[in-house]
């Protein structure tokens, strides 16, 4: 879908913000860039709309080079989502949504229906919200406006840089959970560009996890979370914190009779679980020999994530 061939960018007072970077992004994969503050990731994510030439290198949106693309063409149907959405403030809610169909010459009908259902998708009463102006909308919902924005014209990739990391933790934590749902139900490639690992291992199939312009690994969750690539990753992702002890119990699914038949007991290490949760897509936790309840790989993946500091934070 989207290929980054030795791809490098080199700003005009010699700064090396990208550095020969190649990556292969799936079709219809939640991609994630990660780092720390300087690393590389909107750079990255801007050569892919042509806000920011590559110096060096190619990127390919479908086996096509994307300087080869007409640019509005490419920039149509790429959506765009960013940390502070900027809406326009004199017009509706339902104008600023439609800003690309109108570009594209849709039928009103057709551009009405859209934004009833896009402000449907992203939770918002279309009755309510059509004919407000954005001053009259909190963050959060500012935000869901951007993203449906961005969904508009029905694009097949949508990038996203740090769309939620100026939300108070409540409004976030409520917008990934509807990027959650979202991504399972629309068909999109999505880059999303983040500093919070908590977000990356919550949202992303898989993350890239960049330093000084470069890619140090990609993967799922769970192979960066087994096998970092390097001691930055390790400690990057808080994989140096496996030897320490899990509450399984508090986490554990109950039994469903499915027959799971592999056993950990309850007071395994978290290193312990990850291991037989490589080999086993879920596993049985016995106490004293008998069965209390299972557990499987998205469970343990969610306790990692919620148990991991706010990491590229504490790098800025
Ligand atoms: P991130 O998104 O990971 O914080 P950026 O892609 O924004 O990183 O920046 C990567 C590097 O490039 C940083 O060192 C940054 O200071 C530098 N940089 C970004 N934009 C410019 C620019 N327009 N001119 C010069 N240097 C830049």
């Amino acid at each position: 879908m989207i290929k980054f061939d030795r791809v490098s960018k080199l700003y005009d007072d010699r700064t090396k913000a990208v550095d020969q970077l190649d990556l292969h992004i799936q079709d219809n994969e939640f991609f994630v860039l990660i780092g720390p503050s300087g690393c590389g990731k909107t750079t990255t994510l801007k050569m892919i709309n042509r806000l920011i030439d590559a110096s060096d290198g190619t990127i390919l949106i479908e086996d096509k080079k994307i300087t080869d693309y007409d640019i509005h063409e490419l920039r149509w149907n790429i959506g765009y989502v960013l940390q502070q959405i900027a809406l326009f403030p004199h017009m509706t809610i339902a104008e600023n949504i439609a800003i690309v169909p109108e570009l594209k010459k849709w039928s009103r009908k057709k551009v009405h229906d859209r934004v009833d259902e896009l402000l449907d998708m992203v939770g918002l009463d279309p009755a309510v919200y059509r004919d407000r102006k954005p001053g009259e909308l909190s963050g959060g919902q500012q935000q869901r406006i951007g993203v449906a924005r961005a969904l508009a014209a029905d694009p097949r990739i949508i990038l996203m840089d740090e769309p939620f990391s100026a939300l108070d933790p409540i409004s976030r934590e409520k917008l990934q959970n509807d990027m959650l749902h979202l991504k399972r139900t629309i068909n999109k490639t999505i880059v999303f560009v983040t500093h919070d690992i908590r977000e990356a291992f919550k949202l992303g199939d898989r993350i890239c996890i960049m330093k000084e312009g470069r890619a140090l690994q990609v993967g799922t969750p769970d192979e960066i979370l087994q096998g970092p690539a390097t001691p930055f990753v390790r400690e990057f992702v808080g994989a140096h914190k496996q030897e320490e002890g899990i509450d399984l119990e508090a986490i554990i699914l109950p039994l469903d009779g499915s027959g799971a038949l592999h056993c950990i007991p309850a007071d395994a290490s978290l290193s312990e679980v990850l291991d037989i949760l490589s080999k086993h897509e879920r596993v049985l936790v016995e106490k004293a020999g008998i069965p209390i309840g299972q557990i499987d790989r998205r469970t343990i993946i969610e306790y990692m994530a919620s148990h991991m500091d706010e990491r590229g934070r504490e790098n800025e």
